[in-house]
């Protein structure tokens, strides 16, 4: 293997973990060690506790069933300190699934309740040919979100938490899911992990081990490529005759502006980023108005989305950001503001091809886990609302009869709004795999032909097989004045991040790599979680620092070469804005 510039892949240097040895437990705890729950929902974001606000509405019309299900019908397990912690989006939601799971709820009430800013009434979508200039071009459909509403998942998922409560469920918050119960090809719940830990797994003066929970339905809802998510995919084949999930990052902002931002603006570059092809940049930008209806502060939610195919290892969506802001039309839109937020996560961009089969014995994947998200139009949050009433409403029916095969969820998906929207975009995304250039056109006449043509199945390259070269996008980003751009520390500090200095490392990577790798994760990861000794060899192998407790648990590097791994529970960022 040779380690000249641009001659490596990160898929060849794979992280050191064996996801179905390590993560499947294949024999319970004896029956007084373990706790029994009726069904163990796997994440407290959008979809998970979709599933619980939608299993707990019915069941609260049938305590037969509520009955069977024991003393704990519903439980969300839920790593991040209180629900919405570590839930990150842009957000503008189409509003319709969010409208039938809480029926009762008008638009206002939304926003009175603190997660929703207002519907959209206007929009415009610029092309950036250039730092200083921009284009104002007719809105393409994709980005056509007229009566959409714009939201904070972290502040709906603190809503619907208390919604889940009040109906009954038991949220077990600060606390991961680390192993899936797996006994007689059944999926039997899931193995919660250990507190208290030390820097090399040695159990310190508060440990407390963690606890099988044995349920009659799990419900994966881990968000983008979840730990569990990924070795149920392995045991039980859930890829099969897919194409393999490829990952976009985002990084995001909040701000608070002087003056009411009059509309929702997205940008498609092509500045900040370089259009040949040889840096494998795609990428946009969001800008979206927010109006708090408590407070009557004016925010913007703005961000960087950033595809994770690319190939020059100095691309870092959080640096893009910082030097998007810089832009005159962003300028001044944040002129006389201040930051209010920050944070980062990755979502699952393969669409339709790439969603795993979504069922299994003894459970289902819903939202992001299930590679609900149309990146097209960057929309997700709807299709987790979704995925998880018809989850809830297969889990519901089966248990009613005493029955527990869940399969017939997976053709209600397909027959709903999320199979027919992501049917029209399955082959959207993937000739940008082409360049922006070569790849624009086929991207425009999918759009118009609603996938037709080209027909066919388009294929995904998977995301850690692009060789890396260590190139110049790094030479544009801004200095960080600490007023309109900021570095990654500083910003990793605003998220209320809270994980213990000696906590056990839960970021799994090789860590003498090539100089490609370690730049590639270095400037990849929003929160300088990767460092290269400054006395690293220019060329060859360097001895990689892992300062893992920065981690924001965005997930990136699980797409490009590594593995992240739940952290202790109540571990990391405490979103509350984002
Ligand atoms: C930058 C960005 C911008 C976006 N913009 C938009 C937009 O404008 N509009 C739109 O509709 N969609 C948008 N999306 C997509 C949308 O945000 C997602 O589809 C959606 O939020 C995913 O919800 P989820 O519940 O599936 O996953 P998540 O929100 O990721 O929730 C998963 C939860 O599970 C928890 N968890 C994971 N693993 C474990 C474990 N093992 N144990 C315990 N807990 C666990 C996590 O802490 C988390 O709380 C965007 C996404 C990103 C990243
Ligand atoms: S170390 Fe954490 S924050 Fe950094 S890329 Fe990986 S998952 Fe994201």
């Amino acid at each position: 293997m040779s380690t000249r510039n641009g001659a490596v892949a990160p898929s060849e240097f794979p992280p050191p973990v064996d996801p179905v040895g390590e993560f499947v437990k294949r024999e319970l705890d004896s029956e007084d060690e373990r706790i029994e729950v009726g069904v163990a929902i796997v994440g407290g974001g959008t979809a998970g506790l979709a599933t619980a606000n939608r299993l707990l509405q019915l069941l609260g019309d049938d305590p037969e069933t509520m009955e069977r299900l024991g003393e704990v019908p519903v439980a969300v397990i839920e790593k991040a300190k209180t629900c919405g912690g570590h839930n990150l989006s842009g957000a503008v939601m189409r509003p319709a699934p969010l409208q039938e799971l809480f029926p009762e709820l008008t638009r206002e009430q939304w926003r009175e309740l603190g997660f929703a800013f207002g519907e959209v009434d206007k929009e415009a979508v610029y092309m950036t040919p250039t730092s200083k200039r921009a284009l104002r071009i007719p809105t393409p459909p994709p980005f056509k979100n007229h009566g959409n509403e714009v939201i904070s998942v972290a502040a709906l998922a603190r809503y619907q938490q208390q919604q889940a409560e009040e109906g009954g469920a038991y949220v077990l918050t600060e606390t991961s899911a680390t192993q899936l119960l797996v006994t007689d090809g059944r999926v039997q719940g899931v193995r919660t992990g250990d507190k208290g830990r030390g820097k090399d797994g040695e159990p310190l003066g508060n440990f407390e081990p963690g606890t099988d929970v044995t349920a009659q339905a799990t419900v994966l809802a881990e968000g983008c490529w979840g730990h569990l998510t990924g070795a149920a995919i392995r045991e039980f084949d859930l890829g099969d005759n897919r194409e393999p999930q490829v990952w976009e990052l985002g990084v995001k902002e909040v701000w608070k502006v002087p003056k009411p931002l009059d509309r929702l603006i997205h940008t498609v570059g092509p500045w900040p980023l370089k259009l040949s092809p040889k840096y494998g940049q795609i990428g946009g930008t969001w800008i979206y108005p927010m109006k708090n209806a408590k407070t009557g502060d004016d925010l913007v939610s703005i961000g960087f989305v950033i595809d994770l195919e690319y190939a020059d290892a100095t691309t870092s969506a959080h640096d893009l950001l910082q030097l998007f802001k810089t832009h005159p039309l962003v300028r001044k839109i944040l002129e006389g503001g201040e930051r209010t937020a920050w944070g980062a996560k990755a979502l699952p961009g393969g669409g339709y091809w790439s969603m795993p089969k979504l069922s299994m014995p003894g459970a289902l994947l819903v939202g992001d886990s299930g590679g609900m998200v149309d990146t097209v139009a960057l929309k997700g949050v709807h299709h987790c609302i979704k995925s998880g009433i018809l989850a809830a409403e297969t889990i519901y029916e089966q248990l009613k009869r005493g029955g527990s095969n869940f399969s017939a969820y997976e053709q209600a998906v397909e027959d709903s709004s999320i199979g027919k929207e992501l049917y029209e975009v399955r082959n959207t995304r993937q000739p940008f795999q082409r360049g922006f250039i070569q790849g624009g056109p086929l991207v425009n006449a999918m759009i118009a032909t609603k996938g037709r043509f080209p027909g066919g199945r388009w294929e995904w390259h998977r995301n850690d097989d692009r060789a890396m070269f260590v190139g110049d996008t790094k030479d544009s980003y801004p200095k960080p004045d600490g007023k309109y751009t900021f570095d990654k520390l500083s910003s990793v500090y605003i998220t209320g991040n809270a994980t213990r200095d000696d906590a056990p490392n839960h970021i799994r990577v090789q860590k003498d790599v090539p100089r490609e790798i370690a730049e590639t994760w270095a400037w990849m990861c929003p929160a300088g979680v990767y460092e290269i000794p400054e006395d690293a060899p220019a060329h060859g192998n360097v001895d990689l620092i892992v300062n893992y407790t920065n981690c924001v648990q965005c997930g990136a590097i699980t797409a490009k070469g590594g593995r992240l791994t739940p952290p202790e529970g109540g571990d990391g960022p405490l979103y509350t804005q984002t």
